[in-house]
């Protein structure tokens, strides 16, 4: 088994030697900044994926609906791992459960890499215990190392998710969160320990500020910071989408993004946005939502930031009930049966 902190030290060197191997495809992309709600938002344009050969099903840009089954049947996280692809394993003591690391095979930033159950889970299921203690065990190794890494998790057929093996994500950033994370910690609360919404964003979110986790913090530390308020986010998510008239049956859609301060979940009603004229589909997930979206086009680019970003992430999420919902759970009875 192999520590948190060997993870995060062995990532650069193992990037280079899957790209040279071959073993992992690397697509160069331009970053641009589009300011809008307040949110300096990132637009990356990588046109590399427009190339035929790139089985987009695979590489997570096609919409999961367009996968065809016998795609779907090949499982990419089931053990045995590519050697080069394989970063390590990580076991949580408490549970027992079993995780590989591995790097993206199809790299749009580098040294992206997930953490996938060993044992088949599937994406569907909502994060347990100890995957938010491994999640956050190698967060906090990164910020050991200096490093600013944030977390997401893809939930449900609507969310953006292309792989149906449980998988969390792990992406490097510049700053000390992706742009989202910015509107989080400017937040002035009133109480703490108490889940709030960014009312300035045109979707449903529904957001937590972890107290601070020191580096040294124990898998049972962790535990008993982190499951609660993911609970009651989850507990939020599911109240936000029954007032959804037409959502679907069935396991709800969302995204999580998981930084050091915050744990920020979005309900989801669709997982794809159709461009204007251009007819052009965009597949959102979690990054999109964290205030990174992806294009494979100049033109598409464009079109993102005429039709604005707000109304395309409000088009694939739910509208907020975050109002009824502070009013508290007879408030929303009363609207649940219109008395
Ligand atoms: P998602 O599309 O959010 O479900 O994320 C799945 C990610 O796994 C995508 O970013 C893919 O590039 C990546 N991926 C697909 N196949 C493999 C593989 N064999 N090894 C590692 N990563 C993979």
């Amino acid at each position: 088994m192999t520590q948190a902190s060997d993870i995060i030290s062995a990532l650069p060197s193992q990037f280079e030697a899957a790209q040279s191997s071959g073993d992992l495809f690397f697509f160069p992309s331009e970053v641009s900044k589009h300011e809008e709600i307040g949110i300096e938002w990132e637009i990356r344009l990588c046109t590399a994926l427009q190339k035929k050969s790139i089985p987009a099903w695979e590489a997570g840009i096609a919409p999961s609906n367009q996968i065809d089954e016998t795609s779907k049947k090949s499982d990419p996280f089931a053990p045995p791992y590519v050697p080069n692809l394989h970063v390590g394993d990580l076991r949580d003591e408490s549970s027992g459960a079993e995780y590989g690391v591995l790097l993206n095979k199809y790299s749009v930033v580098p040294h992206h890499f997930l953490l996938v159950t060993k044992e088949f889970m599937p994406q569907t299921s909502p994060l347990m215990p100890h995957d938010l203690v491994q999640t956050y065990l190698l967060l906090l190794a990164a910020r050991k190392a200096r490093k600013n890494y944030f977390a997401f998790y893809n939930c449900g057929p609507n969310s953006g998710a292309s792989q149906s093996h449980k998988h969390i994500q792990f992406i490097e950033v510049e700053d000390d969160g992706p742009p989202i994370e910015r509107l989080a910690k400017a937040a002035n609360l009133e109480v703490s320990g108490k889940p709030f919404s960014l009312s300035s964003v045109p979707y449903a979110n529904h957001v937590y500020r972890l107290p601070t986790l020191s580096n040294g913090a124990s898998p049972e530390q962790l535990e008993q910071v982190l499951f609660l308020p993911f609970l009651s986010l989850l507990d939020l998510v599911i109240s936000t989408v029954r007032h959804v008239p037409d959502y679907p049956p069935g396991t709800p859609s969302y995204n999580v993004i998981l930084t050091l301060e915050h744990m920020h979940l979005i309900p989801r009603r669709w997982e794809t946005y159709t461009l204007g004229e251009s007819g052009a589909t965009l597949s959102i997930n979690s990054l999109g939502f964290a205030g990174m979206l992806m294009v494979k086009s100049e033109s598409e680019r464009q079109v993102l930031e005429q039709e604005k970003i707000g109304a395309v992430l409000r088009g694939v999420g739910v509208e907020s009930v975050h109002d009824l919902q502070v009013a508290g759970t007879s408030m929303e009875a009363m609207d649940e049966t219109g008395t």
